[in-house]
């Protein structure tokens, strides 16, 4: 017979531009695969339908990764399992009513979080509603390697690791074989499928057809020496004995308006794009021959998928930093925080080491797993089969869940 329309959940958060990224990806890749089948709903709940610190998450993180010290704390401070555990419990015993309206809402079939704090409550919610046998609950982990353990939950159906790494972080805490799945970071199809050429985007794009290119960026929200690595190579991308660039430099400041304006202001010897927040990320790094950005997991791995060699210039401590040596120790980049070091790299790479650069990409390509995404979704379906029809999942807005509190 007809099937009937499964709905999906996807709970995320806009702290940074990554959890976003990897929500869309998977919602993009359910309508390839699989059409109608499935409606999806990316929401973030706790901004709709809790009160603070919940619904505060995206500004807490903002200002906490700002004040490096503070996010330190925050993210140490809150490893061991017993202190999230009884803090997440406090918080979920006083929502318990709006986030639980907030899941109801959306009658979900299937619900995938993307965020290091939503395994906990839904899960609580959906036990406490007798549902956990019915609704199919995974995690989708968007970390590279250092994760905070808030992502691991024994109650999960799946909880899909981007790295061997991870996985075995899983295990570690108490996740069963049969629960993990290694299939990488989940990459937005736009960038997984696309089929481009470097002469043709470059074109589009208004960029130098010749001159070798340099993308530098800082993350969804701007972040890192992204100025002062921008000043250093205007300086030593010119070649002061020929007076002509050997290179070109692409900046995308993301979200921050304040640093976007600064640098337009400046003047540069060599040909520079200042851009802001970019939709077609795909592009820009098709474009380029070599990337510099904090260690931010979304865009490693969307430049490695484009085979572009990495210079890492800063990581947000705890979550990212694993993702330093995950890109280092692979050979597809370099780690410094020096601007002057970054542009002498660049450099070298756009004259007296071209092989360098051409060795790094080969890496870079071979560690790019452009399928994920849709291997993640796929397994989804599978587990949803599997769970037999779904019609008539029972949800109510009067719980038990509620009324024991
Ligand atoms: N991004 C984008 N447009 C921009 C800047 C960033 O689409 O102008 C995307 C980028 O392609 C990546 C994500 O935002 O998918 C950033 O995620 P990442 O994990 O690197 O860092 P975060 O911003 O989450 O700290």
């Amino acid at each position: 017979g007809a099937e009937r329309t499964k709905n999906v959940l996807i709970l995320m958060s806009d702290t940074g531009g990554g959890h976003r990224a990897s929500a869309e990806a998977i919602r993009d890749a359910f309508q390839i695969e699989f059409g109608d089948e499935y409606r999806i709903f990316v929401k973030d709940v706790w901004k709709e339908y809790t009160g603070w610190p919940l619904n505060d998450m995206e500004r807490s993180y903002k200002f906490m990764v700002k004040h490096v010290q503070l996010w330190k704390v925050a993210f140490h401070g809150t490893s061991p399992r017993w202190i999230h555990s009884f803090y997440l419990a406090a918080i979920a015993a006083y929502y318990a009513k709006e986030v639980e309206a907030g899941l109801m809402e959306y009658k979900p079939d299937i619900i995938i979080s993307v965020h290091p704090l939503m395994q906990h409550i839904p899960l609580w919610v959906l036990k406490w509603q007798g549902l956990q046998k019915k609704v199919v609950f995974v995690t989708v982990i968007t970390d590279l390697n250092s994760c905070h353990p808030t992502w691991f939950h024994p109650g999960v159906n799946r909880c899909y690791c981007p790295s061997e790494e991870v996985a075995k972080r899983a295990l570690l805490d108490g996740l069963e074989e049969s629960q993990t799945r290694v299939f990488g970071l989940p990459i937005r199809p736009s960038f997984a499928r696309a089929v481009l050429s470097k002469d043709q985007l470059r074109e589009e794009l208004e960029m130098d057809p010749e001159l070798p290119a340099v993308l530098l960026m800082g993350g969804g929200e701007g972040m890192g020496p992204v100025k002062k690595t921008a000043l250093a190579l205007g300086e030593s991308l010119f070649d002061n004995d020929l007076g002509k660039p050997i290179g070109q430099l692409i900046i995308i400041c993301g979200r921050n308006k304040t640093l976007a304006a600064t640098l337009q202001s400046e003047q540069f010897k060599i040909p520079v794009k200042v851009r802001g927040f970019e939709t077609q990320m795909e592009k820009w790094m098709g474009a380029c021959d070599c990337i510099i950005t904090k260690a931010g997991p979304g865009t490693i791995a969307e430049a490695l998928i484009r085979g572009l060699p990495i210079i890492l210039n800063d990581y947000i401590p705890g979550q990212e930093k694993g993702n330093v040596p995950y890109v280092v120790d692979n050979g597809a980049g370099v780690f410094t925080r020096s601007p002057k070091e970054t542009a002498r790299l660049v450099t070298e790479w756009f004259s007296t080491k071209k092989d360098e650069l051409k060795i790094m990409s080969e890496n870079a390509f071979k560690l790019a797993q452009p399928e994920a995404v849709f291997n993640i979704v796929r397994d989804i379906h599978d587990l949803a089969c599997q769970r037999g029809p779904l019609a008539n999942i029972p949800y109510m807005l009067t719980s038990s869940f509620t009324s024991l509190i």
